[in-house]
């Protein structure tokens, strides 16, 4: 895909993944719509972007919130070509027989629902517009269950599902939906997830994670043609083919 002009929407670009990949499709002459949390600090990375970036204050988590969200990208872009489920949570890390059931709920809500309530607002505007990309961050803990992270690992498999439904309801309408697995990454998260030291990915070393820079790279390779052999599907970038083709990790 071209993607001068385009609109992309990225939840989660207050930091880490999200903000990479709001400078990078903004690099390449995309108008970029930032919703976070965070307001202040998506509104400095929108200032720093310049006329094509646009930050929403949204909590992913409400149907009503990343449906405005939308709603104010259509108003100032006329479109949603690209919607990113970005936003995540890993806390509360705790193990299942200890948990706190409300931080439970309130961490799968961001990391399950908030997907579907992304799907749910652009799949319309997308119809409409003829077609569209939604990508979602997912990770190999849809596969692969990690002690202390259960509502993560179970968000992040019923997430790939809900690509797999949107691929399958709306492919002849023109809407890819893909997943990328994006691998261990150089976050915030994962400084979280070392600070906790309660599985082996907090045994990692740093210099194990890639950076940012790198999934960005690859949802923008995502937006493109060359990836439509993944639609319904996970792009795996711990994959040294993938990496290749995405043009990172030489
Ligand atoms: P991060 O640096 O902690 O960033 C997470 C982003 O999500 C922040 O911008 C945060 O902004 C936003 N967010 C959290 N809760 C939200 C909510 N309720 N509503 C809206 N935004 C919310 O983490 P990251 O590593 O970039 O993670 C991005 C995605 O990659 C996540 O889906 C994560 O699961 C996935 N992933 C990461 C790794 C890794 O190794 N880092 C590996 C596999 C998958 P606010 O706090 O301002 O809302």
């Amino acid at each position: 895909m071209e993607m001068q002009g385009k609109t992309v929407v990225i939840t989660g670009a207050s930091r880490g993944i999200g903000e990479a990949a709001a400078r990078a499709f903004a690099g390449i002459g995309a108008n970029v719509v930032l919703l976070a949390r965070s307001g202040e600090a998506i509104g400095t990375i929108a200032r720093e972007i310049g006329d094509r970036a646009l930050a929403v204050t949204c909590d992913v988590a409400s149907w009503s919130q990343v449906k405005a969200a939308v709603d104010q990208a259509v108003y100032r872009f006329g479109a949603v070509d690209v919607f990113i489920n970005n936003a995540g949570v890993i806390e509360p890390i705790s193990m299942l027989r200890a948990s706190e059931p409300e931080a439970w709920k309130k961490g799968f809500d961001t990391n399950f629902k908030g997907v579907y309530h992304g799907m749910r607002a652009a799949v319309p505007v997308m119809r409409k517009q003829g077609g569209g990309t939604i990508i979602t961050v997912g990770s190999g803990a849809a596969h692969n269950a990690l002690e202390g992270w259960s509502h993560y690992c179970a968000a992040k498999a019923a997430s790939l599902m809900l690509t797999k439904a949107v691929h399958k309801e709306e492919a002849r309408a023109g809407i890819r939906a893909l997943t990328l697995s994006p691998g261990t990454v150089a976050t915030e998260m994962q400084t979280r997830i070392k600070a906790s030291g309660v599985n082996p990915v907090s045994a990692m070393k740093w210099t194990d994670h890639i950076p940012p820079e790198w999934p960005a790279k690859a949802l923008i390779w995502m937006c493109s043609e060359e990836a439509d052999e993944f639609r319904g599907g996970e792009v795996v970038l711990n994959d040294p083919h993938i990496r290749a083709r995405v043009g990172v990790g030489h």
